[in-house]
């Protein structure tokens, strides 16, 4: 070991921990905004939703936000905690020494040693996830699952995960082992091939497992959603309920999938809560995520963003300040592969964290997109009557922090989305 390596490390633990405590300032800072501006809104509901909205809705909701910001605190730092455990305090160079005690080197410790991981992780995080259903949600109301479920879920995921996760990572291994220097191109391509395949797979074979998804059936509904698919250019056949009331009260709509696979999902939480043409519009909603293809935009993000992801990890991959600087000791004899990409995977949240209010942004963009097409198709009235239901189902507020809305929020706030809608119908009519 020389100097240059030293520095090397000792440079990036450096550039680590302050990337860690900048991103973890940056989310106590806008958390705390988001406690101090709605709790100071909660009083009284704001002008624009005066006639709409009651004020037990509005502070239930405001209720709900701040105490999921709390528990967000402190997830942020139990997750920063365990973050250094499993590198800078050695946990990941203690669990990979252990496995090589007991099966020595090779692809079965490599695996065991990712396997190992997520099975440490998953029950770490078990604590905050019981706490989250059980007395977050069951607080507010919102919470369906039986602790039977609970577990029931938990155990389906872990066998998914396992005989998903394990051979696809026994292939990168491989690939990483078997490839040469251009290793990560074949795995990014992989990688690629294998979440378009989940595309497909995820809602027709996946989703199955946890939920009933079941054609339409209210015959007059299914009508005028005919219609409209009809007239949007959608073929009916996508259009699934989904029994979202067996694990929760809140309710929600997605489209999902591409192709034949192309689909729009309604939990019957929805369904039970709006009128037909607010069902209408809904649906127009998320028709305009496919009519302005931003499923296969998310695609293409992707697709760059984890090229670059690979690429960086092939880099690094070669360097052993990458595994010194985050409190892994490199085996000298043997493949570093499975410490590798852990390490990834652990370090880089912490950076990227910084460039996700450009992700959230564009999500934003999108939404607004789809809420245009779905006036055009339908009404600005039923979108917006539909929308409320959903903002005051789901109690979210309707005064968040407006920088913590720019850093984190997917879909706008209620006010903006509302005045733009009304917006757009004015510019139609
Ligand atoms: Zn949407």
């Amino acid at each position: 070991m020389n100097d240059t390596f030293f520095s090397a490390s000792l440079w990036f633990s450096l550039l680590f921990t302050g990337a860690l405590a900048l991103s973890l300032g940056v989310k106590f800072w806008l958390a705390s905004r988001q406690i101090r501006h709605v709790a100071q809104h909660r009083a009284a509901v704001p002008d624009a939703f005066v006639a709409t909205i009651s004020l037990a809705a509005h502070q239930k909701a405001a209720d709900y936000t701040l105490a999921k910001a709390r528990l967000g605190l402190l997830e942020v730092a139990f997750g920063a905690a365990v973050l250094l455990g499993w590198t800078l305090l050695g946990g990941l160079s203690v669990l990979n020494q252990t496995l090589i005690a007991w099966i020595g080197y090779g692809m079965g410790q490599q695996l065991a040693l990712l396997a190992g991981f997520m099975v440490i992780s998953g029950v770490t995080d078990l604590p905050m996830s019981w706490y989250q259903t059980f007395v977050l949600e069951q607080r507010f109301g919102f919470n369906k699952m039986t602790v039977r479920l609970w577990l029931l879920d938990l155990f389906k995921g872990s066998v998914i995960g396992a005989v998903i996760g394990l051979p696809i990572a026994a292939l990168i291994l491989w690939m990483m082992a078997a490839t040469g220097n251009f290793w990560w191109l074949w795995a990014w391509l992989f990688w690629m091939g294998f979440n378009l395949l989940l595309l497909v797979i995820y809602p027709t074979l996946i989703a199955p497992l946890f939920n009933k998804f079941v054609p339409l059936e209210d015959e007059t509904l299914k009508a005028r959603v005919t219609a409209l698919m009809q007239r949007c250019g959608f073929s009916a056949k996508g259009l699934f309920v989904m029994d979202g009331s067996k694990r929760s009260a809140h309710a929600n709509a997605y489209f999902t999938g591409f192709g034949a696979a192309k689909r729009v999902v309604f939990y019957d939480t929805l369904l039970s809560r709006l009128s037909a043409p607010e069902v209408d519009a809904v649906l127009a909603h998320e028709l305009g995520h496919f009519k302005h293809k931003h499923i296969v935009k998310r695609i293409v993000a992707m697709f760059a963003l984890s090229l670059t992801g690979f690429a960086l990890l092939g880099y690094l991959t070669q360097n052993a300040w990458f595994y010194a600087g985050l409190g892994v000791q490199p085996n000298l004899t043997s493949a570093n592969d499975a410490l590798a990409l852990l390490l990834f995977m652990l370090a880089m949240p912490v950076f990227s964290f910084f460039i996700a209010p450009v992700f959230a942004q564009l999500s934003r963009s999108h939404e607004f997109e789809a809420d245009t097409y779905a006036v055009r198709q339908t009404s600005a009235n039923d979108l917006s009557t539909a929308l409320l239901k959903l903002y005051e189902d789901n109690a979210s507020t309707l005064t968040p922090d407006p920088l913590y809305v720019r850093f984190y929020y997917s879909h706008p706030g209620a006010s903006e989305r509302l005045a733009r809608m009304q917006g757009v119908d004015a510019a139609a009519a």
